[in-house]
């Protein structure tokens, strides 16, 4: 026989699972033991067989009988329902999933490898390397390829039975009987690896031209974007021997930095960088320099990543290079000494900050960006110390300092509030990136875009979602103001109709509403 976890649950009794693990004692329909997952002097952990659960009432861990396993022999959940079905002589169909998984990533190694040859035969795509400076060490070491039709890659699919499986990773798309199209089409391949280095994925930058600049592998259960760091199974080992990692934007400052010698160099996925690549890099260093343009987008893209590299512990060395420059830029411009000795002479964040003040710089500014960069660090004892030396930098006494705090510590939950519109979305994209001069107060914002857009003027990005960090527009200046006149609160009350009126003031005294400001129209994706 064999069953699902469903069925697995209502196969086994929770008290019989328990008992294997603590002895119970019966009070009632109940039973009650000491709770192995707290101190527990008086037995506060119950188990009741009538709805199959567990409950401590002391630390207030509870759930069904696999969870317990799963807490008890630390496992996953899966892996203690394994366990249970083994011990009960019950066959447990798991989910095809992980066979499955284990033959996409075999494909995706197989198709690496197949762009890889293919780039051998192309003139274009190694000149076009060959152009940017890239020798042949540094294509065999990241596995570059290129695409040079779908046909082939469809064919190669084929030969080795991979193409029903690998449709799923959205890499090749399917249009009409039997046509596909690759995705990198005629483009330069860049694996994704994870930390492993299993292929998980891959970018496409254009040779020339035509289509968006770079095109990355759709979102996937092997390809998660936010949780992966290119150049990272590459860089572990000099991260951990060296003691710091170096953050940059782009694949190419990643490549180049690596064959320049700077091997524990890692970029986010053209996304922001966030709280699972902190998580990332706080298990394999201490130090982390962010090595970004100096130009505007570069000082908000540390002003994005720095909170959640200190919530996970990390020292932050921001390192800026001259407006317009990438690092790939700079190395060759300026070579590696320069970048050498620049990394060298990085401040990290908190000292950086002390120093601009006893340079007298801005020190307002600074002060206010020192107490909300503070705010994140996990460790209380180094937060305090660092407002005292701030306190005596400045002379401001440490309770105005604390009082200053930043009120956030947890990160913002992904699902918080409704999704926001296209419109919003862009406005706030726009209110980042143009810093545009507008009064708030004449604009129809519901409370939470109004919030974000306050955080955003303040220049505290770690509340704004990722759907607006990682929004690419490529008009933003029209979009942007083609958004204001959508927000503006234009609509005066004589020209609502009564119909529209007696609408709003129902809606005003369900929601909460405010009554004639919110008949804009939204403009949705
Ligand atoms: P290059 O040097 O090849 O012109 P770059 O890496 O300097 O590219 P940027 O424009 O700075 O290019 O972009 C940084 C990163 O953002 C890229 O490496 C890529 O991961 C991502 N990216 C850029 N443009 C796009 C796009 N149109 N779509 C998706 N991701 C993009
Ligand atoms: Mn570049």
């Amino acid at each position: 026989m064999s069953s699902d976890i469903e069925d697995l649950r209502r196969e086994i009794d929770i008290v019989d699972v328990i008992s294997e693990y603590l002895s119970l004692e019966r009070v009632g329909s109940n039973y009650r033991t000491n709770c192995p997952f707290h101190p527990d002097r008086t037995p506060s952990f119950y188990v009741s067989p009538s709805r199959q659960i567990f409950k401590c009432f002391g630390c207030g861990v509870g759930g069904d009988a696999i969870k317990f396993v799963s807490l008890y022999e630390n496992v996953s959940y899966i892996q203690a329902a394994l366990q249970i079905a083994r011990r009960y002589g019950i066959r447990l169909r798991i989910k095809e999933e992980p066979a499955e998984k284990a033959k996409i990533l075999e494909v995706l190694e197989e198709v690496a490898r197949f762009y890889q040859r293919k780039l051998k035969e192309s003139k274009e795509a190694v000149e076009y390397l060959k152009g940017r400076g890239i020798d042949t060490a540094t294509i065999r070491r990241f596995g570059l390829g290129y695409s040079p039709s779908s046909e082939e890659l469809v064919r190669f699919l084929k030969e080795i039975g991979g193409l029903e499986v690998y449709e799923k990773t959205g890499n090749v798309s399917k249009f009409g009987e039997d046509k596909f199209r690759d995705l990198f089409l005629r483009r330069l391949v860049i694996p994704i690896k994870d930390q492993k280095g299993r292929v998980v994925g891959f970018g496409g930058r254009t040779l020339e031209g035509e289509g968006p600049k770079y095109v990355n592998s759709p979102e996937s259960d092997v390809f998660k974007k936010r949780e992966l760091l290119f150049g990272l199974p590459e860089a572990v080992g000099y991260m951990k021997d060296l003691g710091y990692a170096i953050v940059v934007e782009g694949y190419f400052d990643v490549i180049r930095m690596h064959q320049e010698g700077f091997r524990n160099a890692v970029a986010p996925l053209g996304t922001s960088f966030g709280e699972a690549h902190a998580k990332i890099l706080s298990r394999l260093t201490k130090k982390v320099y962010l090595l970004f343009d100096g130009d505007e987008a570069g000082r908000r893209a540390v002003r994005v990543a720095v909170p959640y590299l200190l919530r996970e512990d990390l020292e932050v060395y921001p390192v800026f290079l001259p407006e317009g420059k990438d690092p790939e830029d700079f190395l060759k411009e300026e070579g590696k000494a320069t970048l050498k000795e620049m990394l060298k002479g990085a401040r990290e964040l908190f000292s950086g900050m002390l120093w601009e003040i006893k340079e007298g710089k801005e020190v307002e500014a600074v002060v206010k960006d020192f107490m909300y960069f503070v705010s994140f660090m996990r460790d209380e004892i180094k937060a305090y110390t660092l407002i005292s030396e701030l306190s005596r930098a400045t002379k401001i006494p440490q309770e105005v300092l604390i009082s200053q705090k930043y009120k956030r510590v947890e990160p913002p939950k992904e699902e918080e509030g409704p999704r926001l519109s296209f419109t919003e979305r862009v406005f706030l994209k726009g209110l980042m990136e143009l810093k545009p001069r507008i009064n708030l107060e004449e604009l129809d914002l519901s409370p939470r875009v109004r919030e974000l857009a306050e955080a955003i003027l303040r220049e505290e990005y770690y509340e704004v979602p990722e759907e607006v960090l990682n929004l690419k527009v490529s008009d933003i200046k029209g979009c942007f103001e083609e958004a204001l006149s959508r927000l503006k609160i234009d609509i005066p009350r004589e020209e609502v109709s009564l119909r529209e009126a007696v609408r709003e003031w129902v809606r005003t005294h369900r929601g909460g509403i405010r009554p004639f400001k919110r008949r804009r129209q939204r403009l949705e994706t």
